[in-house]
């Protein structure tokens, strides 16, 4: 248990003598309040309160907000009355505890001692009320969320007297909202331990893992960085320049990220000198250049891996010069040069503004000053405009994007995530018997996509189905989450191979027809994906592994363009021929009414007597059936950037609002529409033709899966039937 001299001995260092009194009426009051409570670990409760006010002390912090800290449960778990607050402790004070209560009730019972079994699904609209007040309170009153912060930083210290389900759910929400929150404020010194803590109970295989890394051949590293030190060291001295050079660990979260990014690019996590990185101070900014100078003259900088973020300072006003160089022994070796005053922002953030200094409140720099009014005046703006939580959403957590499952939980997906997704993250086996959603009560489509304070229900079906291929389908828009992909991709795989086999044969099947290519050219296909056995390939389409979708890449990728005579290439540049014809060159071409190609397919040509060279497929029946063979000639797609005439014939049940569903699907895909005719039959089916100007095979693909699923379309493929203007 900690004492409150340790408290009084650090606030010594930097507050002045005669504001002391207030901290210690703030402890007494404090004591005597949570007099007879004891934390989840059994001890008294007050030590709590203390440690955070430690915790803030260590930030510097001005005096209220020490005692707020001291302060800061008092409401919330004494009933303390706020009136009573403003008459011991004045307004100050009080607005400050006060906010920190509303931010820890609309966080839920993440703190240590005292969890309310409050499971009601609550009221989403309450709930997105209460985000927003998070928000302006930190706008009101940014020490507000520091206070918040270090309260979290304790109880993620004591997560221990939790039970391990307890833990992980705090754990995340921290990893969620408190990390990135101090990150955003600009406090590495919270961000960092939030992060490891956070780590250690999400992941402590990890954790461990990378502790134990950094712990095997320290030594070793260690005499190396110490090596690198002295080297910078001496010749920045030569250049006469004053300078602290350190070694600087990473934190384990941020290991655990590079190990992450490796893994993601394939590559082995084993540099142990990625471990470590040097950093320099300087007194000056000119400083900072000229000692980058300096160490690029000493070693090699890696291309791409220097930034200037005192030119261009990030959003949380970090700023500092980043290089990584080919070290002694050619090591990569991350290095950063900043100033002492950069160093300082880049530790305590936005609460080096808040910093007491005796007699001296003019320290805080002036520019810096303005930046953060401005910035808490922008902010307090766009609170009043009605997409707030948009703004929320990409002001602070970028591409993140925040939603509730039925029981109120947080969860964290990536922005674009769809209820799929969701249903994945939260469970495998509620992923592949998810049928529906609801969307804060209101049945939505699967492709819906997630916005931040969204109350998601999967609707999940008891029977033995699996997960739909059309879902790996990236036209589709089911999912979104490389999560949800493996997943499903999974579930095919332990499929049997004949069950893949057979939906396989049904997919290629129904993508030829659907693209007008004859079946004969299965095997050719199967060529083109490096498959020699039919049925492997059939296994891999049926099993996800291969896409529809890449079929129709495949078939589009453009042909090799090499050996075209030099003739070809015109010099105006962007009258590139949409057809080059072997040999020749710049013929007159068009393209065929009777078959309409599009690039992707396999094209002859035919010359004309007057009207140079026709274009068709090399399946075409008029080519098939020429008499005179001389005059077919061998043609290829020249570069993309033209578009074709495709005919589609549409097969669906007629209904109110359908072909303009159609039409604004195909313009969506900024596709234009050449004609449109329809056939209506007695029994409520239609048949609608368009004629549209498809640039490749990949986009026409796209397009039919898409008109695919548009309510009532029982069909969609390409046609030899033109359709005839309309009007
Ligand atoms: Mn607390």
């Amino acid at each position: 248990m900690v004492e409150i001299s340790t408290l009084q001995n650090k606030l010594k260092d930097y507050l002045s003598e005669d504001l002391l009194p207030l901290v210690n009426e703030g402890y007494q009051f404090a004591l005597k309040s949570h007099e007879g409570q004891l934390r989840k670990s059994g001890e008294p409760y007050l030590e709590h309160p203390l440690q955070t006010a430690l915790i803030v002390a260590d930030l510097m912090l001005d005096v209220n907000c020490v005692v707020a800290a001291l302060l800061h449960d008092v409401v919330e778990d004494c009933g303390v009355a706020l009136a009573e607050l403003e008459n011991r402790f004045g307004s100050e004070v009080t607005k400050l505890v006060d906010g920190v209560t509303k931010l820890s009730k609309l966080t839920k019972p993440a703190d240590g001692a005292i969890v309310k079994p409050k499971k009601s699904a609550d009221d989403p609209q309450a709930r997105i009320e209460s985000l927003r007040k998070m928000f302006i309170a930190m706008a009101e009153d940014i020490r507000v969320v520091i206070i918040k912060l270090a309260d979290r930083l304790h109880n993620m210290r004591t997560l221990k007297a939790l039970s391990p389900d307890k833990r992980r759910s705090v754990a995340r929400e921290t990893m969620d909202i408190y990390a990135p929150l101090a990150h955003r404020l600009g406090i590495w010194q919270l961000e960092w331990e939030l992060e490891d803590l956070s780590l250690r109970h999400l992941d402590p295989a990890k954790y461990k893992e990378i502790t134990q890394l950094v712990a095997v051949r320290r030594e070793e590293r260690e005499r190396y960085i110490k090596q690198v030190i002295r080297v910078i060291n001496d010749e920045l001295i030569k250049s006469g320049i004053k300078a602290e050079v350190y070694g600087r660990p990473k934190n384990i979260y941020g290991i655990y990220k590079k190990i992450e990014k490796y893994s993601a690019d394939g590559k082995e996590f084993s540099d142990i000198y990625d471990l470590l990185a040097v950093r320099v101070l300087v007194d000056e900014i000119n400083d900072c250049y000229n000692s980058l100078g300096v160490i690029h003259s000493l070693w090699r900088p890696i291309p791409g891996q220097f930034d200037d973020y005192i030119a261009n300072p990030k959003d949380n006003m970090y700023q500092s010069l980043h290089t990584t160089v080919m070290a002694l022994d050619a090591k990569p070796l991350e290095i950063q040069v900043r100033t002492y005053e950069m160093h300082r922002l880049s530790e305590y953030g936005i609460a080096a503004h808040w910093r007491y200094k005796e007699g001296n409140k003019g320290d805080m720099r002036f520019d810096e000053k303005v930046a953060w009014l401005r910035q808490l005046m922008d902010w307090q703006r766009e609170l009043s405009i009605p997409d707030f939580l948009d703004m929320v959403k990409t002001d602070m957590f970028g591409d993140q994007v925040f939603v509730y499952t039925p029981q109120g939980e947080i969860k964290q997906m990536p922005a674009g995530s769809t209820p799929l997704d969701f249903a994945y993250r939260i469970h495998t086996e509620l992923g592949h018997h998810c049928i529906g959603a609801k969307i804060n009560g209101k049945l939505e489509s699967l492709t819906y996509q997630l916005r931040n304070g969204d109350t998601v229900e999967i609707l999940s079906t008891r029977t033995d189905r699996g997960p739909s291929l059309d879902w790996l389908n990236p036209n589709s828009g089911y999912i979104n989450s490389s999560h949800a992909r493996a997943r499903i991709k999974q579930w095919f795989k332990r499929r049997e191979k004949a069950t893949n086999i057979d939906t396989g044969k049904a997919l290629l099947e129904k993508e030829f027809r659907r693209l007008g290519i004859p079946l004969s050219e299965q095997e050719q296909i199967a060529l083109l994906f490096k498959y020699d056995d039919m049925d492997d390939f059939l296994a891999a389409l049926g099993c996800g592994d291969v896409s529809t979708h890449q079929i129709a890449v495949k078939l589009s990728a453009s042909p090799d363009t090499e050996d075209i005579p030099q003739s070809v290439v015109r010099p105006l540049a962007d009258v590139e021929p949409a057809v080059q014809v072997m040999g020749v060159g710049d013929l007159l071409t068009r393209v065929a009414q009777c078959c309409n190609p599009v690039p992707g397919d396999e094209i002859m040509g035919f010359i004309t007597r007057t009207r140079g060279i026709t274009v068709h497929r090399k399946d075409c029946p008029n080519v098939l059936n020429e008499d005179e063979k001389e005059r077919l000639v061998k043609v290829e797609w020249g570069r993309t950037g033209h578009a074709y005439p495709v005919s589609v014939l549409i097969e669906a049940n007629d209904r109110v609002g359908l072909l303009r569903d159609i039409t604004a699907l195909v313009s969506d895909e900024k596709v234009n529409i050449a004609a449109v005719s329809s056939v209506d039959y007695d029994d409520g089916v239609t048949n609608i033709y368009l004629t549209l100007h498809i640039s490749d095979i990949r986009q026409l693909s796209r397009l039919l899966s898409k008109i695919d699923r548009i309510v009532g379309v029982l069909s969609v493929a390409r046609s030899a039937e033109a359709a005839k203007r309309e009007s």
